[in-house]
């Protein structure tokens, strides 16, 4: 599949929060990476169809982003995602399930899987609120699988990890960027430079790297600083 984005801008009254991004995304797993207020969040909104465009066009092959045949295909885990304490990880899966329309005997048979394929077999009947960080954080991906999605967005997803976390979810995304085109958002360099195919970097609302990554490059951490420190100034 491809994501198609076309001079795809947002304006709100004085600022321009994404100013005309083009890109083309296929199978894999993309790092978006921008200082805070550099428009992950706007952008990732138009991606998710939450909020629309002033200008340009969001496809998904041949699906307009506001479409339903669109949103069918569409995997999210927002930033503030809100978990229930004293729902047991199972009963998470099949509340949301249920909640995005799913018939209840394959829907219990994918929650099932999903729990298998985030590794918390062993936590599914045990309350959420005993869950780690990473644990929930997993959850929350399973989730987002739960329609199977061919375009699957996370935002923010790797803060609060720890380091055995961190091989954990990458591993996971690994995986499932084989067949998915899989896009998160970090202000964090080190979160996606070892989780990342492609690294997308945001600045005042434009695009201005897109690629991979390798050390002939120099370091992505100061050059990414480098790109920020007069933004920073600001703050
Ligand atoms: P990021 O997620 O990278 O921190 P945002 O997309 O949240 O960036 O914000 C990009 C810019 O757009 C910022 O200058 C922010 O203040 C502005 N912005 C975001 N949402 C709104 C809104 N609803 N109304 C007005 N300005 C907004």
């Amino acid at each position: 599949m491809e994501l198609i984005i076309d001079r795809l801008t947002k304006k709100y009254q004085n600022t321009i929060a994404v100013d005309r991004i083009s890109m083309r995304l296929h199978e894999g797993v993309y790092g978006l990476l921008g200082a805070n207020g550099a428009g992950k969040t706007t952008l990732i909104r138009m991606l998710c169809g939450v909020i629309k465009p002033t200008g340009g066009s969001v496809m998904l092959d041949k699906m307009d982003a506001a479409s339903e045949e669109y949103r069918a295909r569409l995997g999210y885990l927002p930033q503030d995602f809100g978990y229930y304490p004293d729902f047991t990880g199972i009963d998470f899966l099949l509340y949301m399930a249920a909640l995005k329309g799913l018939p209840q005997k394959p829907a219990r048979r994918k929650a099932k899987e999903l729990l298998k394929l985030v590794s918390l077999e062993d936590m599914a009947r045990k309350k959420i609120k005993t869950y780690s960080g990473g644990m929930k954080q997993r959850l929350g991906i399973a989730q987002a699988l739960l329609n199977e999605p061919k375009l699957l967005i996370l935002d923010e997803p790797t803060a609060g990890l720890d380091p055995k976390e961190r091989v954990r979810f990458r591993n996971l995304l690994g995986e499932l960027g084989k067949d998915t085109i899989v896009l998160l958002s970090t202000h964090i360099v080190s979160d996606v430079e070892h989780i990342a195919d492609t690294i997308l970097m945001m600045k005042k609302g434009q695009l201005i790297y897109e690629g991979k990554w390798d050390s002939s490059h120099g370091d992505l951490e100061e050059f990414y600083l480098e790109q920020f420190e007069e933004v920073e100034d600001h703050e």
